[in-house]
């Protein structure tokens, strides 16, 4: 019997687990560790921040989900790595704490056969002096920040009814975030809430942005094909933002808020300063800061994971300029060089390096974006890690046959404004790939047949449709591994 250790239910731990129970059934062990109650569909938090969905509408419990599908699962979080065991252990374990099922604090060796790591992001608020909730800005990269920046909003949404102008800043927190596309999805819904609540004379909207061009998204811009013409994301996003009122600042690297008003290193070298009523700024993410240790229970963290605390897999990872990188730097099979029987799925495995061309200010400072691993290629990689260990297991030896490097795979991308099936609009774009293949696609960087851009109420529909579509294959309701990742 094989044993199988998933950390994280998120898009690619929870799309991982799944898969692996369903194919390898009650002869083997699958086992989840995540700190979390709930499964949270992270993109639908957009609507909980406009107030036009409820927390328990992004969300499930996981323990219900767990025992129907005869998953194991731990309320807990991950600590520390020990692949190789220690002087009592053999088998390679993960060190866990407990935050529920009434054993919170409690420590536990948990060994396995197979480890995937699927952790995703730590929100790196502190990184960014004054940052946050419960600080001076809103996030909605979870559903209970996202219910916070909803009770944020409804507060300058009175003011501005009792005729009080209010300013909202929304973008980017850290010179160095990513994650682009849900702050530029949220500053699209609020503007549109604002107008239709007919506020939009009171209100001054403000998009601020660590990209060179408007329309980078990390992932270096693109060109799309739109109405048959070829046009780059950088006009596409720039009209989206002028057609709704909203002005943007952009090379622009936040270091620090304080109340009202944050501080940001532009890429020439100067400095600035803007004010707010109201700031939703999205943090740095970096890995959750594991440590790991050898059989001697030596340190041997810088094995397991690159310095910015993600996962080591099969990315080249060596330093080298801009104009060198290619598409075969990115990983295939998520495979940790050091341990074969490690994986990294979704945000948590470290990319090679950007996506965007990295930019530095006189002064030194990093501004651009780090590179975005958003919903569909985190579920992919959730599902090739998984079939690639279900082979193994059935056969006895590594095939490694399921690849899915973003250098090759296609995303789509929803930025949908407003809330229902008759009001609203969205931008839909497809790039495919993630990352550009210069030497494939020498042009554009990617195939400009299937990077595609439009405008329009049917992206809208299909972003609602995915709310529902995704929640019911997570929930694992009838026929749930038909439905795509
Ligand atoms: C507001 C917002 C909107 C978005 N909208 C879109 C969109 O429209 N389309 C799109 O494609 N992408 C979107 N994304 C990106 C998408 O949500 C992510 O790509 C995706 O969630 C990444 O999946 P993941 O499984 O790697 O990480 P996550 O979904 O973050 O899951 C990580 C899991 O690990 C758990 N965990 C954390 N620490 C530990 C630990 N120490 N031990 C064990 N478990 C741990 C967490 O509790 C969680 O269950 C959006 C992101 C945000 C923030």
């Amino acid at each position: 019997m094989a044993k199988i250790l998933v950390l994280g239910a998120g898009i690619a731990g929870h799309t991982a687990s799944a898969l692996l129970k369903k194919k390898l059934g009650k002869k083997h062990e699958v086992i989840v560790v995540t700190p979390n109650a709930y499964y949270h569909w992270i993109p639908s938090n957009i609507w909980v921040g406009i107030g036009r969905m409820t927390v328990d509408q992004v969300r499930f419990r996981l323990d219900q989900r767990y025992k129907k599908a005869g998953i194991e699962y731990k309320q807990a979080k991950a600590v520390s790595f020990h692949p190789e065991g220690d002087h009592e252990t053999e088998k390679g374990f993960v060190t866990i704490e407990y935050t529920g099922q009434n054993r919170v604090g409690e420590v536990e060796k948990v060994t396995y056969d197979f480890l995937i790591n699927a952790t995703g992001p730590k929100l790196n608020f502190e990184a960014t002096e004054g940052l946050g909730p419960g600080k001076f800005t809103e996030s909605v990269c979870s559903y209970d920040h996202a219910h916070e920046a909803w009770k944020k909003l409804q507060e300058a949404y009175k003011k501005m009814e009792a005729g009080l102008p209010q300013k909202f800043l929304i973008g980017t927190g850290h010179p160095t975030a990513t994650c682009q596309g849900a702050a530029f999805e949220y500053i699209m819904n609020v503007a549109y809430e604002i107008k239709k609540r007919k506020l939009s004379h009171l209100a001054d909207i403000k998009w601020i942005t660590n990209e060179y061009e408007v329309g980078d998204f990390g992932m270096g811009g693109a060109y799309v094909k739109r109405g048959g013409y070829i046009t780059s994301t950088k006009i596409f996003a720039e009209s989206f933002l002028k057609e709704s009122g909203i002005t943007w600042i952009k090379r622009a690297g936040v270091t620090k808020v304080e109340s009202g008003k944050v501080h940001y290193e532009r890429l020439d070298g100067s400095f600035g300063e803007e004010t707010f009523d109201f700031a939703m700024l999205i943090p740095a993410f970096s890995g959750p800061g594991f440590t790991a240790f050898n059989k001697n229970g030596e340190n041997i963290t810088e094995v397991l994971f690159a310095p910015n605390g993600f996962m080591k897999v099969d990315a080249d990872y060596t330093a080298k300029p801009f104009e060198q990188w290619k598409a075969s730097d990115w990983p295939n099979t998520y495979q940790n060089p050091a341990y074969e029987n490690i994986f990294a799925a979704g945000i948590a495995f470290a990319p090679p390096h950007s996506i965007s061309k990295p930019m530095k200010s006189p002064n030194g400072t990093p501004i651009f974006p780090a590179p975005p691993r958003t919903g569909m290629p985190s579920g992919v990689i959730g599902k090739i890690v998984a079939e690639n260990i279900i082979e193994w297991i059935k056969s006895g030896k590594p095939q490694m046959k399921h690849r899915a490097s973003m250098a090759k795979m296609g995303a789509a991308c929803i930025i949908s404004a407003g809330y229902g099936l008759i009001g609203g609009a969205a931008a839909t774009m497809t790039v495919s790939p993630i990352v550009q293949d210069w030497d494939k696609y020498p042009e554009y960087g990617r195939d400009i047949n299937y990077t595609m851009g439009e405008a329009g109420l049917a992206g809208h529909w299909l972003k609602y449709f995915m709310h529902y579509m995704f929640l019911h294959k997570a929930k694992g309701y009838p026929f749930w591994w038909l439905l795509p990742e």
